[in-house]
């Protein structure tokens, strides 16, 4: 079949949909390319609404436009997909023939009332923010549940709007992503900006209908403003009695291709023997190679992108190598007190973390330093 017969549907419309639209035409599909999306708000940027979007200093969100790809777009949900017929069908009964179909639905926000309870605050869609910035806005005291890095980002938007926040989680900030050492410099950093942390050592659960607070191990807290940022659901719901998902997202290989030979996945939906790594780099990095697969061309690149970078209390955190890191880093450059350090973490297989920890440093830098393990430990 040729590339103009051949008929490629993408489901998604956020970073990984839209890089692998943008790559199907790069490497020269020149056939139907659809595209189907829910999001209401059209394709943009995530990572800008926890950050200065949520700040307010930005109003929009930052999107991308598509429409010199030649690409027919769907605005609506797959409700289902039927991997024999090759028809993927959405919400308004449309039934849209593939050839190739690149699974891009990403994740949904990992919800915690109870069921039928109202009023609970999450930060997954600028439509979040829509309703987060006005509580923002109007909140003298906020609890945010999740002390990963989009709580952080959360408490951070907090802080210099000058709200109260308590951050409550079942473990110290961050550590399950970035470690020990990282996360007891960034308590500390969050500790003197009077953010305050509770361990919960049992569950968090929402009290008051419509949301007024939490509850955890026989406490309980009040806020105006309770944000939950407790992790993400893969979207596979769509994808129901295809044999291709499981709870934890979609099942790739290094060629990003899932059980059946002619859908591929990437970004937040798809894990690999690695796990689950719901990070930038990887949706873009998996967009490009689930689009090569598609038209049965070699990757550019690999289907993982080891690069993450968070920003915390006006500290710009950004990543490069495995995570997370135990034990000690050599330091590089600067002082993790002062908030300004290069750091280095070698792992016992050889490998070798770079982070740039409030010290400006291109991303190129960090890939180059890590990739060349900086500076011989042994
Ligand atoms: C607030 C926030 C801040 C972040 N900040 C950072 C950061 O600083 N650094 C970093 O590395 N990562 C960050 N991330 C993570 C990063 O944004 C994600 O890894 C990335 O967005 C994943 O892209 P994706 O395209 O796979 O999925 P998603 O971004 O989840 O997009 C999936 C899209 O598919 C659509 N969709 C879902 N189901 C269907 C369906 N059935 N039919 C049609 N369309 C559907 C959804 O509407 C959605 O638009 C952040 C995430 C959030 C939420």
């Amino acid at each position: 079949m040729s590339s103009l017969d051949t008929r490629i549907v993408v489901v998604g419309d956020s970073i990984a949909a839209c890089t692998a639209v943008r790559e199907l035409r790069a490497r020269g599909h020149d056939g139907p390319l659809t595209m189907i999306g829910a999001d209401a708000d059209g394709c943009y940027a995530r990572p800008p609404l926890s950050k200065h979007v949520l700040k307010g200093e930005a109003v929009e969100a930052e999107t991308w436009d598509l429409s010199d790809l030649g690409i027919e777009t769907i605005d609506d949900r797959a409700v289902s997909v039927d991997t024999e017929r090759h028809i993927v069908t959405t919400g308004a009964g449309n039934e849209v023939p593939y050839d190739r179909l690149i699974v891009a639905t990403g994740a949904a926000a990992r919800r915690i009332a109870a069921p039928g309870q109202t009023g609970e605050t999450v930060l997954r869609t600028f439509d979040d923010v829509r309703t987060l910035r006005p509580k923002l806005d109007a909140a003298q005291r906020a609890i945010v549940v999740g002390a990963g890095f989009l709580g952080m980002e959360v408490a951070s938007a907090c802080v210099s709007r000058g709200i109260a926040v308590t951050v409550v989680d079942v473990d110290p900030p961050l550590q399950r992503l970035l470690g020990p050492f990282l996360s007891d410099a960034i308590t500390a950093r969050a500790e003197a900006a009077s953010v305050e942390f509770l361990r919960a050592d049992s569950p968090v659960t929402l009290r008051g209908d419509p949301v007024t607070g939490i509850e955890f191990g026989g406490r309980s807290l009040d806020a105006d403003l309770v944000v939950t940022c407790a992790g993400d659901v893969p979207e596979t719901e769509w994808l129901r009695g295809t044999g291709i998902a499981d709870d934890r997202g979609v099942a790739i290989d290094e060629r990003c291709t899932t059980a059946l030979p002619d859908v591929f996945a990437a970004g937040d939906v798809a894990y690999s023997g690695s796990g689950r790594a719901p990070f930038w780099s990887n949706a873009v990095a998996q967009g490009k190679v689930a689009a090569a697969s598609a038209l049965g061309l070699e990757p550019k690149c690999a289907p993982t992108d080891d690069y993450f970078w968070t920003e915390i209390l006006g500290l710009s955190i950004k990543v490069v190598g495995p995570l997370p890191l135990q034990g000690e880093p050599t330091v590089l450059e600067g002082s993790v007190d002062d908030g300004s350090a290069l750091l280095q973490w070698d792992h016992d297989d050889g490998r070798t973390t770079i982070v740039a920890f409030g010290i400006k440093k291109a991303v190129g830098l960090l890939r180059k330093l890590a990739r060349n393990n900086a500076v011989p430990t042994t």
